[in-house]
């Protein structure tokens, strides 16, 4: 398909950072022409035009971290601590989920994250081939992993493992490069050393990224420190894990000697910071991480923890809790940057997160027509601090059209949220029944 976006601004995280009055031209894929001049447009016939006045096109957000299908546990259960919340609400309830569940799951937050304008995400859960089949289906971009949880060795690690080895079989490169697959240990304290040995040896064997999450907690740190004497992340150093890319979500207890670490080995970290809050786990210290130029995305998390997958508040409140004390911590042009290039390159999608010519066309344009938006000085701030993620109006994923005038176009969204509140009444606890 070829489309041409006419007339808009563009925020693209290249050089310029803001165009105004541009076209757009879209073929097989990828970003052909970018450009001011909209009589090199004229001789060309496209299959799809759109007006761009008053819109602002830029690349779609990269969601470095969540857990897709816990929509269906949105609102379970609030207000607690990491710890009580997975082992007493979380695990319990998921023991339920089954692979059509977590289907109709995955298109409802793929929908969700389409009409917040989010592009690709990174995404660990259990029965991950209902999420590949739900990404295939919708036209999103996604690294796919399954979460591995086993903390002995023995014959429980040995099935996990080889669910992993399967999933990447058969889904990595898949959907034309729209899927990646990662190998993922849920968490130090979750896997066992030989576990974290065979997940390395997997990802490098399969050229892709080791997916997990990393010091979100304090007690997670003393726990290490007592179990193995070493810090999570120097356990995991020691282990060789790091010689496999590491994407870690949270980050949130960090000491100087582990971001020193992830600074070489070359450590992705996935800013979360509205789980974070909620959880009670604490902020994490982004603009360290900034300043040691350590590769940072930003994530939602699952919908149980945040409870949406909203990029565009995520976003803003990384660019607000950051300015705790300083507030040229993180500027807005710098947080946008985590919320989509620094999260593609999180994530080695390498070819997404930039509006440059021979980029894939992963597009997310915002109508700029809402009272927010006036006067429209600067694109950038107005964007980060005063849009809301329903001016997302059109979404565009390797260049096919998932989301037009606010209608998701791949695949029957309706029918998607009533299966999944029908599935309401499977999940409600026992004595919460209204
Ligand atoms: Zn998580």
């Amino acid at each position: 398909m070829t489309i041409l976006i006419k007339d808009c601004a563009a925020i693209t995280m290249s050089t310029p950072l803001v165009r105004r009055g541009v076209s757009i031209a879209i073929a097989e894929g990828r970003i052909t022409k970018i450009s001011s001049d909209s009589n090199l447009f004229v001789s060309e016939r496209f299959d799809k035009v759109m007006d761009g006045k008053n819109k602002l096109a830029l690349p779609g957000f990269v969601n470095a971290h969540t857990h897709l299908p816990m929509v269906l546990l949105r609102g379970y259960a609030d207000d607690q601590n990491l710890q009580r919340w997975l082992a007493e609400e979380i695990w319990p309830a998921e023991k339920k989920l089954t692979e059509e569940d977590v289907y109709w799951a995955s298109l409802v937050g793929i929908a969700e994250m389409l009409r917040s304008g989010t592009t690709t995400f990174s995404d660990m859960y259990f029965f991950m081939d209902a999420v590949a089949q739900a990404v295939k289906e919708s036209g999103m971009r996604a690294l796919l992993a399954y979460g591995v949880i086993a903390p002995q060795p023995g014959a429980k690690a040995d099935q996990e493992l080889k669910i992993t080895e399967d999933f990447l079989k058969r889904w990595h490169g898949q959907a034309n490069g729209r899927i990646r697959v990662a190998a993922a240990s849920h968490a130090p304290y979750t896997c066992c050393d030989e576990v974290w040995r065979c997940a390395k040896s997997l990802a490098i064997q399969y050229n892709t990224l080791i997916h997990t999450h990393l010091q979100e907690t304090r007690t997670e740190v003393d726990s290490s420190l007592k179990a193995f004497g070493r810090t999570p992340t120097e356990r995991l150093e020691a282990l060789g894990v790091f010689e496999a890319p590491t994407l870690a979500a949270h980050g949130v207890h960090l000491r100087d000697s582990d971001l020193e670490i992830l600074k070489r080995q070359d450590v992705r970290l996935a800013h979360c910071p509205t789980s974070n809050l909620k959880l009670g786990s604490g902020i994490a210290t982004v603009s360290k991480w900034r300043q040691a130029q350590l590769k940072v995305g930003i994530g939602t998390d699952g919908a149980a923890s945040n409870n949406n997958l909203d990029m565009l508040e995520e976003t803003r409140l990384a660019a607000l809790l950051a300015k705790t004390n300083d507030p040229t911590a993180l500027p807005a042009s710098e947080a946008l940057e985590m919320a989509t290039l620094g999260g593609a390159r999180a994530l080695d999608f390498n070819d997404v997160g930039l509006l440059e010519e021979g980029r894939r066309a992963d597009i997310a344009l915002f109508d700029m027509q809402g009272v927010h938006w006036v006067p429209g000085f600067n694109p950038v701030s107005d964007l980060i601090y005063a849009a809301a993620s329903a001016d997302v109006e059109t979404v565009i994923v390797n260049g096919q059209i998932l989301m037009e005038q606010r209608e998701i176009k791949s695949f029957d969204e309706e029918k998607a949220k009533a299966r999944v509140h029908q599935l309401r009444a499977k999940y409600q606890k026992e004595n919460s029944k209204n």
